[in-house]
């Protein structure tokens, strides 16, 4: 023998709606209301009695915009439900945050559902408007998604220097000549290093040396274009690659960080420290197979930079 639920009657339906924990707005075909549950009550400080046959709008008058109106005459002449999630629009109605686990949200997230009500064959006359807070799970993948942001920065930063880590500069690299091999535009690589730190280290301390290499990626920073990219590609040895720029242009950079580096003391504790540096040029050339010859001519001429006598650039 079977039980089965005998239906609800009207009065327990309108108890269960009451009593949900989402929020149940309907509206006539001209944005009135005709039914508005305790969850909407509660959140909005408004009771149903207030709000019978009065237009939403004039409630929530920030609801009233072209977008919502066609939406809501959409669903009701399709006949077809529709949805805004809170990655489209963070909420609808300007309600508050209340829960206890993400008591940071200054504002309840929703996701929407309008649901044409509709009644045999007659023209849909009715349509709910069903709110859900997700302001948890709002929450918590908006924290997800930062937490991954920095964890992709820190994985391509340099502790040291801030700069960016020979990992990721060399992969800024490998896409720049790509780029280059497509539109054959300029575009130029400095390879610097700093002359005889080890004198440095072995005179000041090793926490001196780490001081001038902080000092050196801050000067780098100031001095470089924000489409620029500058890296810590070994111990003392960094890279900048230089978008758009030809040799002689990466010449005139060149001498003025070198200029800078020259004339700027650095003072680490009791310490006024002096360094130079030296820099090799290069500018993509169709001839180069890789990214890696690019980055070997680069590298050469900084060698020649140290044999002519540091403290100096060369341009291959
Ligand atoms: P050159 O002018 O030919 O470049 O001489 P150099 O002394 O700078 O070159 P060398 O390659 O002989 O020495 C580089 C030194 O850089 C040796 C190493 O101890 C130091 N170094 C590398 N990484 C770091 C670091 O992270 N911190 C410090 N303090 N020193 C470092
Ligand atoms: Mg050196
Ligand atoms: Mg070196």
């Amino acid at each position: 023998m079977s039980h089965l639920l005998s239906p609800l009657n009207q009065h327990q339906q309108l108890s269960l709606l009451e009593h949900l924990d989402v929020g149940i707005v309907i509206l006539d075909t001209h944005f009135q209301v005709s039914y508005w549950n305790q969850f909407m009550s509660n959140h909005a400080g408004i009771t149903f009695e207030q709000t019978l046959n009065k237009p939403l709008f004039s409630f929530f008058p920030a609801l009233d915009t072209p977008w919502f109106r066609r939406k809501i005459q959409t669903t009701l002449s399709l006949q077809n439900p529709s949805f805004v999630t809170w990655e489209e629009r963070p909420w609808l109605f300007p309600f508050k945050s209340y829960r206890p686990f993400t008591g940071t949200a200054p504002f309840m997230y929703q996701n929407v559902t309008l649901l044409p009500i509709i009644d045999g064959d007659k023209p849909c006359q009715q349509l709910a408007i069903i709110i859900y807070d997700v302001t948890d799970e709002a929450v918590s993948k908006q924290a997800l998604k930062t937490a991954n942001q920095e964890l992709s920065q820190l994985s391509r930063t340099d502790r040291l220097t801030q700069l960016n880590n020979r990992g990721y500069w060399e992969q800024c690299l490998e896409l720049e000549f790509e780029r280059f091999v497509r539109t054959q535009h300029p575009t130029s690589l400095i390879m610097l290093d700093i002359d005889h730190f080890k004198q440095v280290n072995d005179s000041y301390g090793h926490l001196a040396g780490d001081a001038v290499l902080i000092q050196l990626a801050k000067i780098i920073k100031t001095m470089i274009r924000s489409t620029d990219i500058a890296g810590r590609f070994g111990g003392e040895e960094f890279g900048i690659l230089l978008p758009n720029t030809p040799a002689a242009n990466a010449e005139i950079l060149a001498d003025r960080l070198r200029y800078k580096i020259e004339t700027t003391p650095i003072v680490y504790e009791k310490e006024t420290l002096m360094v130079t540096i030296s820099l090799g040029i290069a500018a993509a050339d169709s001839l180069y197979l890789t990214y890696h010859h690019w980055l070997e001519k680069a590298d050469q001429a900084l060698y020649l930079a140290k044999q002519r006598g540091r403290n100096q650039f060369v341009t291959l």
